[in-house]
């Protein structure tokens, strides 16, 4: 399987929009070097994309995406899911009034729910121009897709508005949690490689999000063979300066890890 960190960042992208701060503007002179945008993650054996953030056009345009055939949306935040009208038009034929190949669009039920409330036109989308072909997928459920598995998994027991999702392949697993693994209820055990969200270094203020040191301490418990953290924030990064992320290899250097970036690429 060959699998992609599309982009690493948190909701904020850097360079931060309309933002004056010291890491917005070295990221705008050198764009190449620490540009970050909102997570998505892509599995190129079978084009599926895994949520759908702003400007999910920069990212398919710059990694020559130039199909999407199935698409899975992890929770209905705007940094995961508000571009989906860029990917879901993309299909649609304006001369015709069609839509010719619709993708195979996946998620928990609950999911839909949630996205509809705050982004009601994912049902014209749907449900009147068709560009996608909607499934529900549930916690414990699995869709095969060519010969790689993949599955929902909730973060938490209680009904969760969140899903991660698992992919396996010839005896080889990848699970992708990209967002809201503060209650974790689950047995990680027997992964090849966990992507993990990074999230909060300030945890001395924040304290509705998972610390990096709990995090750390997951993989100390679940012992993937490989763990890569996502879903870095601009803030944090911006508040402690650029060699934090190394500062952080070192201390916890007992413990096996890496930090994505734009185009982070996992081989398995
Ligand atoms: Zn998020």
């Amino acid at each position: 399987m060959k699998f992609k960190i599309l982009w690493s960042a948190w909701a904020i992208p850097t360079p931060r929009p309309f933002n004056d701060d010291w890491l917005s503007k070295l990221a705008r002179e050198k764009w190449w070097k620490y540009i970050r945008n909102s997570s998505c993650f892509w599995l190129e054996d079978i084009a599926l994309l895994i949520d759908c953030p702003e400007s999910i056009w920069k990212s398919a345009n710059k990694e020559n995406i130039e199909n999407i055939k199935n698409l899975f949306i992890t929770h209905w935040h705007p940094d995961h899911a508000f571009w989906l009208r860029v990917v879901l038009e993309s299909r649609y034929n304006f001369r015709l009034w069609k839509t010719e190949y619709p993708i195979n669009l996946y998620m928990p039920k609950q999911v839909y729910d949630d996205l509809k409330k705050v982004y009601p036109s994912i049902d014209f989308f749907v449900n009147e121009r068709w560009t996608a072909k909607l499934n529900f997928i549930e916690h414990g459920e699995k869709v095969q897709i060519e010969n790689i598995t993949v599955e929902a998994v909730w973060y938490q027991w209680a009904k969760s508005s969140t899903y991660w999702y698992k992919f396996s392949s010839n005896w080889k697993t990848l699970l992708y949690a990209p967002c809201d693994t503060i209650s974790l209820e689950q047995d990680l055990s027997g992964l090849d490689v966990l992507v993990h969200e990074c999230w909060i270094f300030s945890y001395d203020i924040v304290k509705s999000e998972i610390s990096f040191p709990d995090a750390i301490d997951r993989i100390r418990k679940y012992k993937p063979k490989k763990t890569i953290f996502t879903h870095i924030e601009h803030v944090e990064i911006e508040r402690r300066w650029l060699n934090y992320l190394g500062k952080m290899k070192e201390k916890y250097s007992d413990v096996d890890f890496q930090f994505a970036y734009d185009g982070f690429e996992i081989n398995l």
